[in-house]
């Protein structure tokens, strides 16, 4: 059932609670990139993976009344009709960056000071204005205080999920510079073996087209070495249990098989991507290909 805003303000009025989010945000719950028909793949390996995303426009309309789980406070909260996943970068932990929608997994602070998650709200009521506050986010110093003492599982894994998404920060800097890098070398490579041989008079009156830049599907594509620091390893080995629980088994499958990845635990990442069963897309193709490659950093990858 998709746990959206829009999804729940419909089966609020009494209707299908269909929403207008593409099949895989609703399988992800408003959490991750969205995967569907996609141009074919050019290079080589996982790290220049392009795959192409269903976008549709971010609308909203009015607001939802919603009452916190902890103590009946009532916020409000956008009405999505239609939500748009686009990012300047994805990464198979699920993190986007410069992404148009948020990119936490709905973590709130309450104004009594408890922490829930935004899909145990309740809806009571529908609105075009309203003066209620928004339920407040949480910052990053906060994360490690919602899961010293969670209300419950849910509260703990969207802390857990956020705290994994900004551990592995530090290794996407990493991650960036060694890949600039080797690009600007493959490029110079390029430009060495096609220089611009047009005439003085030509790039004076750029009568003919300068060399265009074509990476080639041969160049070299690697990443830096994945180290997980004792912080790291302790957050993942907790969400791997978390996320065995039957209460998450079957919303973070994906999740599930990138963490077992990220320990090098490469048997249990593929027993959990075969568990998934149906139509493997071309996520799920990538994820095999790491798994295969015994790679455990996170990948950037593109549409
Ligand atoms: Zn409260």
């Amino acid at each position: 059932m998709c746990r959206c805003n829009a999804a729940r303000s419909s089966r609020a009025k009494g209707r299908s609670g269909s929403c207008l989010l593409p099949q895989g945000a609703k399988r992800r719950g408003l959490r991750g990139p969205v995967l569907a028909r996609g141009r074919t793949c050019r290079g080589p390996s996982p790290q220049c993976v392009r795959l192409s995303l269903t976008s549709t426009m971010t609308r909203f309309h009015g607001y939802n009344i919603q009452s916190a789980p902890c103590c009946g406070a009532r916020y409000r909260t956008r009405r999505y009709l239609s939500v748009n996943f686009m990012a300047g970068e994805y990464w198979t932990d699920g993190y986007r960056e410069r992404s148009l929608m948020p990119n936490d997994h709905g973590l709130r602070k309450c104004t009594c000071g408890a922490f829930f998650v935004s899909s145990e709200m309740v809806i009571i009521d529908e609105t075009d204005t309203s003066d209620l506050p928004n339920p407040q986010h949480v910052s990053t110093d906060e994360l490690r205080e919602a899961i010293s003492h969670p209300r419950n599982s849910h509260v703990e894994l969207a802390a857990r999920l956020d705290i994994w998404h900004q551990l592995n920060h530090a290794y996407r800097a990493a991650y960036r510079a060694h890949r600039a890098a080797e690009e600007a070398t493959s490029r110079q490579a390029w430009e060495a073996v096609n220089p611009d041989q047009r005439s003085w008079i030509d790039r004076l009156k750029k009568r003919s087209r300068v060399p265009q830049y074509r990476p080639s599907p041969d160049r070299p594509v690697t990443h830096p070495q994945f180290t997980p620091s004792a912080q790291q390893l302790e957050n993942l080995y907790a969400l791997v249990g978390l996320l065995t629980k039957p209460a998450h088994r079957n919303d973070y499958r994906l999740e599930l098989v990138e963490l077992h990845r990220e320990l090098g635990q490469f048997d249990q990442a593929t027993s959990c991507l075969r568990g998934i069963g149906g139509r493997e897309d071309r996520f799920r193709s990538l994820l095999t290909t790491l798994i295969r490659e015994r790679a455990t950093a996170p990948v950037r990858f593109a549409y």
